[in-house]
């Protein structure tokens, strides 16, 4: 079994890597296999107004540093990473668990992230418009904000801070940076490759600790202007309200409670290959995990045997293994919040078709292993098919039309997103049009997302903004809009224009 040396690692705050002003500290395990990845600083109030200090003296001389020049540092980290990819990709495997072949996407996404945002140096595209008066000329710019607070979760741990800091980054503002406490070694990687990229002291800092100390005074914290917040909708509704205190904007992106729809007349066989790679896939761990499957009663019975029967064949082990197909969870919690919505299953009266287990054996119980899990007859206001599991369960809803299957998948308080298996390309259109989520599939699970189209979701899974892409800028500058006058003289908007 491969393993990763344990040691001692340290905040980076304005170029110098540094102790928790208490000394504290706490370890990164193993979900895999408990294994200590590595010491990491337990921070405070006092390490984050420090690292917002340092990133305030930052501002001042970024936001002049001229947009090209900013994305060339973002094309240097993009190949440090690329050539990285290997090294961080097993790193993922140990400390956060997800399979070889994901931790890798996980990498390329963040690599892709650096390309997209990189160019933005060269665009940053505002607009022009014609004047209603003479011998004046009017356009909008992209301003920066300033010191931009990012808090993410474990389970994209290079690709999520990647869809923030880069577009923060490239827009002229500096970051201090969270990581979750499950995957601080991933964290801490990203930012020493992207300050090797040659990133002032100061632009980008990280902060490792709690959500209570370190995240709650990041969002409190007078001098940082926006907050960017991944993890759960509980956490997005605190940090919105904490925020409030400071009129911040607020980015949230938040949870997802996803339907895959599989409609009479959908290639079965492909359907199936969706749903196991969307249901099974970072062990269900993903905000856009497919934990419902919503299918046309014309072929549940013959979808639901050939799902059980693909999903028992799934091998559960760690991530590192090449014939590993389902890696461990995040933690015990994950572990026990997993089974206890077995039990709930249970009892409202779902059937467990397959697993539903704690999986020991075979070294399994060193780590937190929970066995692939499908139900049927679920009806759609049970609480397994209404509330985010974040684990390998899915359950089966079975409908009797289009119509009704629409209803059931927007019928849920999240909105992320969506997927349609159909040949028919009328019952496609309708389900891209009403479907009510930020991202559809058609023939395809609920992942799979690109960096160059907005990613994020409706209702209580955001508050309306996107990342990736160009909406991402949106998050991170304010917009000025700029009128000359050279006419010479007084013109008054509205009132001095031309019969
Ligand atoms: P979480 O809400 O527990 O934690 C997320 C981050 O917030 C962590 O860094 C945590 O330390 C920090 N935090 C906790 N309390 C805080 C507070 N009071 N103030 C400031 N920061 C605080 O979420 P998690 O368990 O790490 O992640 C899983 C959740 O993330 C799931 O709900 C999942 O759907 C969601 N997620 C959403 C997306 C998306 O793009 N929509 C992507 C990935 C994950």
């Amino acid at each position: 079994m491969a393993t990763v040396d344990a040691k001692n690692f340290q905040n980076y705050i304005d170029g110098e890597w540094v102790d928790a002003a208490s000394g504290e500290t706490f370890r990164s395990k193993s979900p895999a296999d408990g294994e200590t990845i590595g010491v990491f600083p337990r921070s405070g109030p006092a390490d984050v107004d420090r690292a917002v200090e340092a990133a305030e003296a930052a501002y001042e001389e970024w936001r002049l540093v001229p947009a090209p020049k900013r994305g060339e540092v973002l094309f240097r980290f993009a190949q440090l990473l690329a050539e990285h990819k290997d090294d961080v990709t097993e790193l993922m495997t140990h400390e956060m668990g997800k399979v070889k072949a994901e931790a890798a996407g996980d990498v390329q996404e963040a690599i892709d992230m650096a390309y997209y945002m990189g160019g933005e140096g060269r665009r940053l595209f505002g607009q022009t418009t014609p004047s209603e008066l003479r011998d004046k000329f009017q356009m909008s710019v992209r301003m920066p904000v300033g010191v931009v607070g990012a808090i993410t979760p474990w389970n994209f741990p290079i690709a999520i801070p990647s869809w923030k800091t880069l577009p923060a980054i490239v827009s002229g503002n500096t970051v201090v940076f969270k990581p979750a406490t499950d995957t601080p070694a991933l964290g801490e990687r990203y930012v020493e490759l992207f300050a090797e990229a040659g990133l002032p002291k100061g632009v980008l800092n990280i902060v490792h600790g709690g959500g209570s100390d370190v995240g709650q005074r990041l969002v409190e914290h007078p001098y940082v202007p926006i907050i960017t917040f991944t993890g759960s909708r509980d956490t997005g509704v605190e940090v919105t309200k904490t925020a409030a205190n400071n009129l911040k904007h607020v980015h949230l992106e938040l949870g997802g409670k996803n339907a895959i729809i599989v409609m009479d007349d959908a290639d079965l066989d492909l359907a199936v290959d969706g749903i196991v790679w969307s249901a099974f896939g970072t062990s269900g761990q993903r905000c856009t995990a497919a934990s419902r499957v919503i299918v046309h009663d014309a072929v549940y019975d013959r979808l639901a045997s050939r799902l059980v029967e693909r999903v028992e064949q799934l091998r559960l082990g760690p991530g590192w293994e090449d014939d590993t197909d389902v890696g461990p969870v995040i933690n015990k919690s994950a572990l026990e919040k997993i089974h206890a919505y077995t039990e709930i299953g249970q009892d409202e009266g779902a059937k467990l078709l397959t697993g539903g287990e704690v999986a020991g054996g075979n070294g399994l119980e060193n780590g937190f292993y929970y066995t692939p899990t499908v139900f049927g007859d679920v009806r759609p206001a049970m609480r397994i098919a209404q509330e985010e599991i974040f684990g390998p369960t899915t359950a089966l809803i079975r409908v009797s039309s289009l119509d009704d299957a629409i209803a059931v998948s927007n019928g849920v308080e999240y909105g992320l997103s969506s997927s349609i298996f159909s040949r028919d390309v009328n019952n496609a259109f309708r389900a891209m049009r009403d479907l009510n989520t930020g991202i559809t599939y058609v023939n395809a699970g609920t992942i799979g997302a690109e960096v160059h189209l907005p990613f994020g979701g409706t209702k209580h899974t955001g508050n309306g903004h996107r990342e990736a892409g160009q909406a991402a800028l949106d998050v991170f500058t304010e917009w000025k809009s700029i009128y000359v006058d050279y006419s010479g003289k007084l013109q008054r908007a509205q009132i001095d224009t031309e019969e």
